[in-house]
């Protein structure tokens, strides 16, 4: 008889795991079912983020800045170091062994937790039933049964045509986060997070990088002020972003990329050493149900959920980067505590508009709510403050007084509807402004709060006077 649980979870990243151990907690015998396996052919657990994704890509950002900082800004307090290098297979070991810490540590806490840990490709063959079978094979080695379904299978790198992948030259960003050298030209196409954030890893260690960019806008969904500055930072950096342009081709031969395409001076040619292909996602439902059952996906080909998650199929959610909504870790578990809220009879709710993003560039870049040009374009009436962390004491300390906090409020009730940060930390920062939308606080509430001095959050504290053009520390 097949083995039976209250919940079975399809996906063990942010999205699923988190779902599972929360089941558990409210009481729910739950098992998660996750085909990953890592590049020493073992399971892993915690899906892309961890393994391919949010970790890797953190921890070769902050090996390259720390590298960077101690060549180029440390001079500035007279800490000078003679010959600085880096050996890049050190560096991959040091993220391989946070990855697989971190990867470890989700099956302690499945243990922890009583939930059940199957490795496996998991199809759902009814609202009831998932077939498992091995990784890579289509042979079923078991069939289990489970009261509710939560689908979190997640989401795949876009492949284009015109430069075909091949895991070596040109590579997407699991490839981006293995290479061995630095290469000496790098080519990357897509000016998006993921292009921007590994761009930036191998621009510090010394690769030359050309990015192109299909938009003419850079960074579109980025208040556009906020976008600028980034814009003239990166080529302070001497990042070379290419914006309206079409690749028509990528063909390696012997060490090189050689890549034709579209750009304002007409159809141009480019030679790399590696090429990063970065140009979105794609939901993963790559065998995962049984065609009959009729699971409905949008026209992008995510399944298609309610405000609850819930399929179209009774008792089966889907959560994560496989539905709707920004591809965050954080937003994909939010829906995974939500639905299992649900299935145990509670109430979840996930408040789409307090949704963070980063982008872990240097200087960082982090937003929260609306942006200027949204409310422009609704017609809100709005009013906008900001503030530079020039003028602000801990990051001229830091050497990092680059950058500014933008707060747009309501005009007439002054609730804060978003808030916008380029410079130092802005990722930690981030999170009082989140607080502040969640709580739906005023710029009142912001400027009457306290704010410890020197910090980097009295940035976020000047903007919200700065609102009403009351700030201290510079003129209005
Ligand atoms: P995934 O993490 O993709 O996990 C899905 C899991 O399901 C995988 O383990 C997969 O093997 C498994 N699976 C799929 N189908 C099946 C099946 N049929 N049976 C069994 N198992 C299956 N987000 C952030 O918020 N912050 C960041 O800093 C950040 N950095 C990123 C950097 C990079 C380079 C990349 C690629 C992504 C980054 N992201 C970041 C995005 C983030 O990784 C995703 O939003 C997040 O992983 C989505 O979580 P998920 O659980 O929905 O899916
Ligand atoms: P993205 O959507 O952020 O950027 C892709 C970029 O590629 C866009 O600017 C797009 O206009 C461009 N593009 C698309 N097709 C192109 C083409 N043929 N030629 C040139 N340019 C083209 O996608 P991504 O950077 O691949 O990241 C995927 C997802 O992963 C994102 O949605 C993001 O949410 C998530 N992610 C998040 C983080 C983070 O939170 N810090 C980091 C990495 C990834």
């Amino acid at each position: 008889m097949a083995k039976s649980y209250d919940v079975v979870v399809i996906g063990a990243g942010p999205a699923g795991y988190v779902a599972a151990i929360r089941c558990t907690q409210l009481g729910l015998r739950t098992a998660c079912v996750d085909e990953w396996v890592n590049k020493k052919g073992e399971p892993a657990l915690g899906g892309t983020c961890l393994n391919v994704g949010c970790i890797p890509s953190k921890d070769l950002l902050q090996a390259s800045e720390n590298y960077h900082r101690l060549q180029h800004q440390f001079g500035a307090y007279g800490i000078r170091a003679e010959k600085v290098s880096i050996d890049i297979p050190t560096m991959i070991a040091h993220k391989d062994r946070v990855v697989n810490d971190l990867t470890s540590g989700i099956a302690t806490l499945f243990k922890a937790n009583k939930v059940t840990a199957i490795h496996g490709h998991g199809r759902l063959l009814d609202g009831k039933h998932v077939e498992i079978s091995d990784p890579g094979s289509n042979k079923p080695k078991e069939t289990i049964q489970a009261q509710s379904i939560i689908i979190a299978s997640g989401s795949d790198p876009v492949d284009i045509g015109e430069a075909p992948t091949d895991g070596n030259r040109i590579v997407n960003s699991t490839g981006a986060l293995e290479f061995l050298e630095v290469p000496k030209r790098l080519g990357v196409i897509g000016a998006g997070t993921i292009g921007l954030e590994l761009g930036s890893v191998w621009q510090r260690l010394g690769s030359e990088v050309v990015f192109l960019e299909a938009l003419d806008t850079f960074l579109p969904a980025v208040d556009q002020q906020i976008a600028k500055e980034a814009m003239r930072q990166f080529k302070r950096q001497g990042l070379d972003i290419q914006l309206g342009t079409r690749v028509v081709s990528a063909t390696v031969k012997q060490k090189q990329v050689s890549i034709r395409y579209h750009g304002k001076n007409g159809e141009q040619g480019l030679k790399v050493n590696r090429l990063i292909v970065a140009v979105g996602r794609r939901p993963n439902t790559d065998n995962l149900v049984s065609p009959e059952l009729g699971l409905l996906l949008d026209e992008r080909g995510f399944i298609n959920v309610n405000e609850e998650c819930r399929t179209n199929l009774p008792d089966v959610y889907a959560i994560g980067d496989v539905v709707r909504g920004p591809m965050l870790a954080h937003k994909g578990s939010e829906e995974g505590i939500a639905v299992a809220e649900v299935i145990a009879g509670g109430i979840g709710h996930v408040n789409y508009e307090a949704v963070p993003w980063v982008i872990y560039t240097a200087p960082e870049i982090a937003w929260v709510g609306r942006t200027e040009q949204a409310l422009k374009e609704a017609g809100e009436p709005y009013k906008a403050g900001a503030f530079p962390f020039a003028a602000n004491g801990r990051a001229r300390a830091m050497e990092e007084a680059v950058g500014m906090v933008k707060i747009v409020a309501h005009k007439d009730t002054d609730r804060v509807l978003g808030v916008h940060i380029i410079g130092p930390f802005a990722s930690e920062l981030i999170a009082e402004a989140v607080l502040a939308i969640e709580y739906s606080a005023s710029t009142e509430d912001l400027a009457r709060t306290i704010h410890a001095h020197p910090t980097l959050s009295e940035a976020l504290h000047e903007a919200s006077l700065a609102v009403d053009k009351r700030a201290l520390h510079k003129a209005n």
